[in-house]
Order: structure tokens, then C-alpha cells, then sequence
């Protein structure tokens, strides 16, 4: 402040008016080439935000720490700690049969943790009725839960989704899914262990 004071004192008052009015239209012109951006960067930022509330309230509340760090283990080791078929979908990215597992029509209030690994995937509040026979979710708990990778097949293009902490198959994502992302996480009940949490407020 004292050296922006003295600096001023050194102009008279016409060149402290010009000097004014050359910050005020730097400025001004500098915030309007900003807005739009701003603006969208803004709307990302509450979206994001907005999102992790909504979808981690519960795990903010809890204080609990997410699991992060990487599981990983020789097939030999997996197929101790799985049963065969989720060894088959898990590790050999196999599919459950429509309408066989366990969670398609689950309603319970929770959370769908990886059966590999317990890693928090999904939770009830994002679970919806896709009719496919497989448990639908439009959004997982956050971004950095599971993983995707783009399969390239000779007749269609799909996205797979791995947990992210274990890598193991769990199903894929497709862009018609409900609102707000329009996406659908179609997962196998055989991969997922379903947690009951009740709502706290
Ligand atoms: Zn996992």
C-alpha cells in the first residue's frame, strides 16, 4: 500500500486520472475476455463439488479415508479369495447371465463395495431400474473408484469399467443412462457386496 502511495504522489493529477482510467479499461477488458471462462470453469468446479457432497455426504460425515491404494494380486492368490465365478468375471472379464444376481432389483440403502477388494463403488442413491437384468447405476461414489478402458470390438464400441483399487472387471458403461449424467454403469451383481448404510443427517 505505502509504495503504490508513493508511487501515485509522483504523478499530478491529470496523469493520475490517466493512469486511472487506463487500469479501469485494462481491467475491465481483462474481467469480460475472463467471463466466459470463468463462468464454465465455475459451473465445473459447483458440479463437481456439488456431486462429491451429494455423493460422498456420507463418507464426510464418517470421516472415513478412501481406499486408494492398489490391490494387487497373482491370479493364483485371486482365485483363492473368489469364488469361480466371480474369478470368471473378475478376472477373466466374463458376464453373469441377465436376471441371475443378486442385486438387479436390490432396493436396500448403501453402499455396492467391490467383492474383490471392498473398495466402494457404487451407492443406493445413484441405483436405478435399467430393466436389463444387471444392477444400473448412473454415477460411481467418485471418479477415482473405478477405471475405463475403451474395447474396441469388430461390431461395437463399449467401455469397460474396472474397480479401480483391484482392476477387476466389474462391467460397462454406456451413454444412455438417466439424469443428471445420462450415463449407465451395468455391473455384475457377482462382483459387487452390497453394505447397508442408513441415511444420516
Ligand atoms: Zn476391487
Amino acid at each position: 500500500m505505502m509504495t503504490d502511495f508513493f508511487v501515485l504522489k509522483k504523478f499530478d493529477r491529470s496523469q493520475r486520472y490517466a493512469l486511472t482510467f487506463f487500469v479501469e479499461k485494462v481491467s475491465s477488458s481483462f474481467v469480460s475476455v475472463l467471463t466466459p471462462i470463468a463462468k464454465y470453469g465455475l459451473k465445473k468446479i459447483c458440479l463437481v463439488l456439488g456431486m462429491t457432497l451429494l455423493l460422498n455426504g456420507d463418507s464426510f460425515c464418517n470421516g472415513e479415508k478412501p481406499l486408494l491404494e492398489k490391490v494387487i494380486k497373482s491370479n493364483a492368490e485371486w482365485k483363492k479369495i473368489l469364488t469361480p465365478k466371480q474369478y470368471y468375471i473378475a478376472r477373466e472379464k466374463g458376464t453373469e447371465r441377465a436376471f441371475s444376481g443378486e442385486y438387479h432389483d436390490h432396493k436396500g440403502q448403501g453402499v455396492y463395495q467391490c467383492a474383490a477388494c471392498g473398495n466402494e463403488l457404487f451407492s443406493s442413491k445413484t441405483k436405478f431400474d435399467s430393466g436389463t437384468g444387471w444392477p444400473s447405476f448412473w454415477a460411481p461414489i467418485s471418479q477415482d473408484k473405478v477405471r475405463e478402458e475403451k474395447e474396441h470390438g469388430f461390431f461395437m464400441k463399449r467401455t469397460e469399467v474396472l474397480c479401480n483399487r483391484c482392476d477387476a472387471h466389474l462391467g460397462h458403461v454406456f451413454e444412455d443412462g438417466p439424469a443428471p449424467t445420462h450415463l449407465r454403469y451395468c455391473i455384475n451383481s457377482l462382483i459387487l457386496k452390497f453394505v447397508e448404510k442408513k441415511e444420516q443427517k
